[in-house]
């Protein structure tokens, strides 16, 4: 090459993303959620405030911004274990289950391993998938809204190395049976990391979901993640963890990208696990307001199937779906839709639940007409 056709690869010649990572979707912000007569009933969020005792222990951290927290997280995670009847060398924590997710993923996966997940399912699956260079398996939920785990059982390949339950499920709602997961445990590699990720455990009602931590006594090779954002309220803060073997709670420690948990969110957490009660009696409140919410909008003449989060699923084709998003985009409510699937609303406070059945009876009676 001549100097000239040196200097000419070198201008044009640029930096380039990893496939793996140009084929990712870019992440479009939501409309802005800070005006008065917004409601924000797109992701799941508790609509309460933090517990006090939680903002009370932000405040006081606060102070000590200077100062990197406990890496190991140790007062957290031995609260957490004591909680759970576990060990802290069972658990790990990151910033948000997703965090932690993203740990066990790249933790337990080379390049071209299998993930297997129902579909749909939560969004940050295939996302966290893909980045790790594995492959996502997405298997399709049963006709009521489930996940069929028979088909997930039969999309094992030797290539397996973690399968996804989400109970109940984001973004519909239903919960899978503890009978049907030690059937299914039973029926899988005992090599293969199976994570039940409870982010809304919180919200079911006892008996709906499995006894997830007597499914990890039994089975090691289950793993649950579990979050503070969603019922104790700490979804800014960046808090979850998940329950695993020591050997895998460590190799989860060390995937962690250090001092991701800050000081504030460890202290929040721990003040938070400390006020269960009176985060149950905000989740009774949800719960309250999720049956209504069900009861009337089966009344108007929606179907939907019984939800055991904090959200509600209406599932709608591409149509219905666009129809739906503009009506509530016409009155102010942020809620999540899925093109083509359906659409899913963050139950809250009475006056936003109300201004949803207002807006879906709406579009029912323009549909009809
Ligand atoms: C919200 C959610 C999480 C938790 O996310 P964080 O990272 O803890 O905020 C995990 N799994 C599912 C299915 C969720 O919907």
């Amino acid at each position: 090459m001549t100097s000239d056709q040196i200097l000419m690869a070198t201008e044009t010649a640029h930096p380039t993303l990893r496939a793996a990572v140009s084929g990712l979707p870019s992440y479009v912000p939501g409309r802005r959620s800070a005006g008065a007569d917004i409601a924000a009933l797109a992701s799941n969020e508790s609509h309460y405030e933090p517990l006090p005792a939680a903002a009370a222990a932000v405040a006081e951290a606060a102070g000590r911004m200077n100062r990197y927290p406990d890496m190991a997280a140790v007062e957290l995670r031995e609260r957490i274990a004591g909680h759970l009847a576990v060990t802290a060398g069972e658990i790990a924590v990151g910033p948000g289950s997703v965090g932690v997710l993203q740990q066990i993923i790249t933790g337990l996966c080379d390049a071209g391993d299998e993930v297997i997940f129902a579909w749909r399912s939560f969004e940050a699956y295939p996302i966290l998938v893909e980045l790790a260079g594995a492959r996502p398996v997405r298997v399709p939920l049963d006709d009521a809204e489930g996940h069929d785990l028979d088909a997930m059982a039969a999309a094992v390949t030797e290539r397996t190395k973690v399968i996804l339950l989400c109970t109940p499920n984001n973004p519909t709602g239903v919960p899978i049976s503890h009978d049907r997961i030690a059937a299914f445990l039973r029926s899988v590699r005992s090599d293969i990391l199976v994570v039940i990720d409870e982010a809304y455990v919180e919200y079911a009602e006892a008996g709906s979901g499995p006894d997830s931590l007597t499914l990890y006594r039994e089975y090691p090779n289950v793993c649950i993640l579990r979050t503070f954002s969603k019922a104790y309220g700490l979804a800014g803060l960046r808090v979850g963890y998940a329950v695993a073997t020591p050997d895998i709670a460590e190799g989860l420690r060390r995937t962690a990208i250090p001092f991701a948990v800050t000081a504030l969110a460890q202290k929040a957490a721990v003040a938070s696990l400390d006020a269960t009660g009176e985060m149950q009696a905000r989740v009774a409140v949800v719960q309250k307001e999720r049956s209504r919410l069900a009861a009337r909008l089966e009344a108007q003449g929606w179907t939907l199937q019984p939800s055991q989060g904090n959200f509600l699923w209406i599932r709608a084709d591409d149509d219905l779906t666009a129809r739906l998003v503009a009506a509530f985009d016409q009155a102010d409510i942020l809620v999540r839709a899925y093109q083509g699937d359906g659409i899913r609303i963050t139950v809250a406070e009475p006056a936003s639940n109300d201004r949803v059945l207002h807006v879906m009876e709406a579009v029912l009676a323009a549909h009809a007409a």
